[in-house]
């Protein structure tokens, strides 16, 4: 290939804007290098944009200086409980040891900013090791309208998780929304998100003052704007382009035609996992496969495929190939389909309980959305769990509301016409409506009954980990999680397995070389986020297990090109 030939030449091309690409261009252009970053979709952020943006880092620096102990050391202990030893050791101590140092990197750096969580516990708090406080971080929330024109460039959260149709809210905006009678501060607070969405309405397409995931990639976007990283939309890569073995650039399928880009120090591809890709799904997830993705319909596992055709390996070795969660299917205002990923707000309420098809439970309900999904899987092996059926009283939807229906909502006639909830007034007739066993579920409802009496759920354990009571309800007694099903009328609400992340991916080593079939490290071809194998191995240890990793192994990859990766 002649230098002729070249119509961009650079020294890292970064596939992928979402948070693990972002984060290598942002890095790699700190660090001296010329990156580009060519993206298949015409906005940033991918699953990132739409996530709760929460991070998992053991030992940060913005908990430690609010004053909560943690070390890496308890949490490899943890991390060693929940997986073993396996082919991701090694990353996972490069995680741990790096992880506070490439926060603090970004926050000294860059727009990337964060705030500690405080209390949020890991999601095994009965392994040794386990946090209960102090190793999640969120990315502080972000004013929108210093894109300027390119606010529009940010992909936006589902319309699932925004209010009146495109205001964002996060955890601690519904606390004061929801109590915004009982406190003068929280009356405030509601008051001034609400004024200031309605006047961002006047501008914008949506609200300005961006929370969650969706702060998070626009702080990256802002900071690689700011570091004037191109960005080339609409044009995913296509083809690597070789010398020898090595990889030493790329085609894209840019809007004005095939475009071919020299990359000196390499080709990083972050293009999200394999989610939307059929084939994939197929071989690598469970039976049966998960009919729901959480993933844009851009992720197609285009970086997987093109490295699989050059002889890259793909690491199945892990206990599983998906970050699961319960979702239920929405019929939006438009009429299309969308999906309400159940992660903390109804399932660990008292007065829920899941049944299959038998009426029977099958797990404790408050667990991690990764863990409630493992136990679909297990319990359908024996009954129908696919889809699960979460049941409750009307009185329940008012009080938490239940996926896409907000808390005071008491008129359910809208979601009954469009079939997102099935209404009755006994326990029976539900059961007939909904397809489960009648005798099944009415003795479920009673045994589970006499629990929440007591506080004890002998079968399942609901309310016993810590995440069980965080997610819960504190004014509750005895049980947080646990409270009866009473005399009706009743809800049932189908909920399917669907992947918030993919965690089989690309072998690599913990620098991000994607590793051949021989496990030897491909020259200029990198991977990180979800395109990366998952150093959890399928597990997921704690609130911000895959964005967590994006974002270390993001710097870890761009270090590397530079050649200045610390041992
Ligand atoms: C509701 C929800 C909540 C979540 N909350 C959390 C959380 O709080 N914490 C956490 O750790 N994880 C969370 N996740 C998971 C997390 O969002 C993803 O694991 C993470 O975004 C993966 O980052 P990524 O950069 O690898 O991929 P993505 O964010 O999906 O970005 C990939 C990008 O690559 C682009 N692309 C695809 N193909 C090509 C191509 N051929 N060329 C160029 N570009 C391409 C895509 O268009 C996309 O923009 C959540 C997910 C969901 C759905």
């Amino acid at each position: 290939m002649s230098d002729k030939n070249w119509d961009i030449e650079t020294d890292l091309l970064v596939a992928g804007a979402g948070p693990a690409g972002m984060t290598v261009a942002i890095v790699a252009a700190l660090e001296g290098l010329d990156a580009v970053v060519c993206e298949k979709a015409d906005q940033v952020g991918g699953t990132g944009a739409t996530s709760a943006g929460t991070l998992w880092i053991p030992g940060n620096s913005q908990h430690r200086d609010t004053g909560f102990e943690d070390s890496a050391e308890d949490a490899a202990k943890y991390l060693d409980q929940m997986i073993g030893d396996d082919r991701s050791s090694e990353h996972r101590r490069a995680y741990l040891r790096c992880g506070p140092d490439v926060i603090d990197y970004l926050e000294e750096k860059t727009d990337v900013k964060f705030l500690p969580c405080g209390v949020h516990p890991d999601y095994r708090n009965n392994l040794a090791g386990a946090g209960l406080a102090g190793r999640a971080i969120i990315p502080q929330n972000f004013d929108g309208r210093v894109l300027g024109q390119d606010f529009d460039r940010v992909r936006p959260p589902i319309p699932e998780f925004m209010l009146m149709g495109g205001m964002m809210v996060g955890k601690a905006d519904i606390v004061g929304l929801l109590g915004r009678y009982k406190s003068l501060g929280a009356l405030r607070h509601s008051v001034s998100i609400v004024l200031r969405y309605l006047t961002d309405r006047l501008r914008f397409r949506r609200g300005t003052r961006l929370v969650m995931g969706n702060a998070l990639v626009a702080r990256l976007f802002y900071s690689l704007k700011k570091l004037n990283v191109p960005v080339l939309f609409e044009s995913p890569i296509a083809e690597f382009i070789q010398e020898g073995e090595s990889v030493t650039g790329a085609i894209l399928n840019t809007p004005d035609g095939f475009r071919r880009v020299r990359a000196r120090k390499g080709v990083v591809l972050a293009t999200g996992g394999f989610a939307r890709n059929p084939k994939y799904r197929e071989a690598f997830m469970p039976d049966p496969t998960p009919p729901y993705s959480m993933a844009p319909n851009s992720n197609m596992g285009d970086g997987i495929a093109l490295a699989d055709a050059l002889g890259a390996g793909i690491d199945t070795s892990g206990q599983g190939a998906g970050l699961w969660s319960p979702v239920s299917v929405t019929r939006r205002a438009d009429g299309s389909e969308g999906l309400y990923p159940h992660l903390a707000m109804d399932r660990a309420k008292p007065g829920l309980i899941a049944v299959n098809a038998a009426g029977h439970r099958f797990v404790n309900e408050a667990v991690s959305y990764h863990d409630f999904v493992e136990a679909m899987y297990r319990a359908h092996e024996t009954a129908d769990t696919m889809p699960a059926w979460l049941i409750c009283e009307t009185g329940f939807v008012t009080k938490y509301g239940l996926g896409a229906i907000h808390p005071e909502t008491r008129n359910l006639s809208k979601y009954l016409a469009d079939g997102y909830v099935t209404v009755a007034d006994s326990l029976e007739d539900l059961a007939v409506k909904i397809g489960v066993d009648a005798e099944g579920l009415i003795n479920s409802v009673s045994r589970h009954n006499r629990f929440a009496e007591t506080g004890t759920d002998e079968d399942f354990g609901k309310g016993d980990l810590e995440l069980n009571r965080f997610n819960g309800d504190p004014s509750h007694r005895p049980n947080p999680c646990l409270g009866p099903i009473g005399a009706g009328p009743y809800v049932a609400m189908a909920v399917w397995p669907a992947e918030i992340g993919c965690s089989v991916g690309l072998s690599t080593d913990p620098e991000c070389r994607v590793l051949d079939a021989e496990d030897r490290p491909i020259p200029g071809l990198y991977a990180c986020g979800n395109d990366m194998g998952s150093l959890m191995s399928g597990s997921y240890p704690g609130p911000g297990t895959t964005l967590g990793p994006a974002v270390v192994f993001g710097w870890r990859a761009a270090m590397h090109a530079a050649g200045k990766l610390p041992s």
